[in-house]
């Protein structure tokens, strides 16, 4: 029997074939009716070239949907098992491979990588005990605590829906009306909001995630990848004269000439007890844990030193979602990322497809064995796809067939006493200290430069939401809003 050609490393030399296998005659030329007459109706491998070619995109993301990603190793360089189970968790020295994913928010794939926006820090740690998502950003917070807003916030800061322009009214306009914003905001005009490498950007949780240890205690965390490479940023004007891949280039290049970046990680961890009691509501994702009370505590180094083959295959149908939990690492009553539990795999499912957790780069490294089965491509983990039980519970654990693991059951989840169901309004929470703290840890150059860039857009907006602004810029400092003031009246003036 001749060797079927797509038998990989031993199939020499290697023939072209069509997708069902079959040995190509020729690539370059379609059957014609005659030398100048039209293509005939059995050019099947014509048709399923072109056919498949019209398939070779997916959904873009439609947020994050500009990334770049690299393979790499987190190592452990101080056990965490006094606060949890995780695996790879407990051992000094412990490497775990790891892919990590940075990205802008709200371009498209065909946007630029030097955007004012925040960056995507996704990690995906292939632990021994399944995938864990740490989905976060190179900021510590966001600009909403609740989900619910989110759509609304993201159309505001795309593209206007007639002119397919960028829309400063609309940008301001959301912010005013949602002083929560306000943090983040800061940030984000801030010198830090335009990173000059994905290299020189920290990554951060954001959210409260939580631990839990072997005596079933809970401790609520927060994580922080501070980058060895220095926060390195660009104003406006110099992000606006950088080639557009500049980040995926200067991150790809990078790893091949084998100066791998890496980021020291570390976390903040409150008790329960804490939790309850603290100034700050710990899980509102539009506030930071004073390092003053909660500090740093360093855990590991993370290095990336791979790069991917395939930008397709790997980077952008590589499938985060925070609901890709470990044994040891839980969720906390944070409302924006109950939100994302439920979207980011949703989104997945329906940009990858139903088994999108088989694709190699999602695939984890220890086995998985469940009764979830059939769906599009099923079969690509045998183990699933396979003539044994699909069924649970049944009497087969004895032969093989997968048992659950009650020694991982994560403790009850704390809430407040006499909990009521009601829509409780946040609009009021303190929108402003932090983001006070934030304007006057700045230098005067860095104050410059953020109402500078906030005046860039706020220039453009309509006098309410200005007024609406200037009274937020005011709550978080005087010395902010008046400046800011300032700075918006000079730019119209000088627009006239
Ligand atoms: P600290 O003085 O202990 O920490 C200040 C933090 O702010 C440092 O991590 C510093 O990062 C970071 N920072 C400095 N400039 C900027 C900027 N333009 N944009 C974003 N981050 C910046 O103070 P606190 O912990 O009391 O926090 C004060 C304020 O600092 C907060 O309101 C928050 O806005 C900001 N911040 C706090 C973080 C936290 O987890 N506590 C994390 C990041 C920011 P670096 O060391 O890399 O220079």
């Amino acid at each position: 029997m001749s060797k079927c050609p797509y038998s990989g490393a031993n199939s020499t030399p290697t023939q072209l074939t069509s997708a069902n296998g079959a040995p190509v005659a020729n690539d370059n030329q379609s059957r014609t009716a005659g030398r100048r007459g039209p293509v005939t109706f059995d050019n099947h491998y014509l048709f399923e070239k072109l056919a498949h070619f019209n398939r070779e995109r997916i959904p873009e993301r439609v947020v994050h949907a500009r990334g770049s990603a690299a393979y790499g190793t987190f190592t452990v360089t101080k056990s965490l098992s006094d606060y949890t189970i995780a695996d790879f968790l407990q051992k000094e020295g412990t490497q775990t491979d790891v892919f990590l994913r940075f990205s802008t928010v709200g371009g498209g794939q065909d946007s630029s990588d030097y955007a004012r926006d925040p960056r995507g820090f996704a990690v995906k740690f292939y632990t021994q005990q399944g995938n864990w998502d740490m989905v976060g950003n190179n900021t510590p917070v966001f600009f909403l605590r609740d989900g619910i807003k989110f759509p609304d916030f993201i159309h505001s800061q795309k593209k206007n829906p007639r002119t397919n322009l960028p829309d400063p009214q609309a940008v301001y306009e959301f912010w005013a009306n949602n002083p929560q914003s306000l943090h983040q905001s800061t940030i984000l005009m801030s010198d830090r909001g335009i990173p000059l490498s994905y290299r020189h950007v920290n990554g951060y949780s954001s959210h409260t995630l939580s631990f839990w240890n072997a005596a079933g205690e809970r401790y609520w965390v927060k994580w922080h990848f501070k980058t060895n490479q220095g926060i390195k940023t660009l104003t406006s004007e110099e992000a606006a004269k950088m080639p557009a891949f500049g980040a995926q280039q200067d991150l790809v290049d990078s790893i091949d000439k084998g100066d791998f970046p890496s980021w020291t990680v570390n976390v903040q961890i409150m008790t329960e007890e804490e939790g309850k009691t603290y100034k700050i509501n710990p899980f509102d994702l539009t506030k930071i844990w004073p390092h003053s009370d909660f500090p740093l505590i360093e855990v590991g180094q993370l290095e990336l030193n791979r790069n991917v083959d395939n930008y397709f295959a790997e980077t952008e149908q590589a499938t985060f979602a925070p609901s890709n939990l470990v044994p040891g690492i839980g969720a906390s009553p944070d409302r924006m990322l109950q939100a994302r539990l439920l979207a980011y795999q949703d989104a997945q499912r329906y940009r990858v497809g139903t088994n999108y957790s088989q694709i190699p780069v999602n695939s984890p490294k220890c086995p998985v064995h469940n009764y979830q089965r059939d769906g599009a491509f099923a079969g690509i983990n045998p183990a699933l796809a396979g003539s044994g039980a699909n069924f649970y519970p049944n009497n087969r654990a004895q032969v093989g067939e997968p048992a659950q693991v009650p020694d991982v059951a994560e403790p009850p989840m704390p809430l407040e006493q006499d909990a009521w169901l009601d829509i409780y309004d946040t609009q009021d929470d303190d929108n402003f200290s932090q983001a006070g703290d934030l304007y006057r840890i700045m230098s005067e150059d860095q104050k410059q430069q953020l109402v500078s860039n906030i005046a860039d857009g706020l220039s453009q907006a309509t006098d309410d939401v200005q007024q609406a602004m200037f009274a937020q810029y005011d709550q978080a400092d005087v010395d902010y809003g008046q400046r800011v003031r300032k700075e918006v009246a000079k730019r119209i003036a000088a627009n006239g």
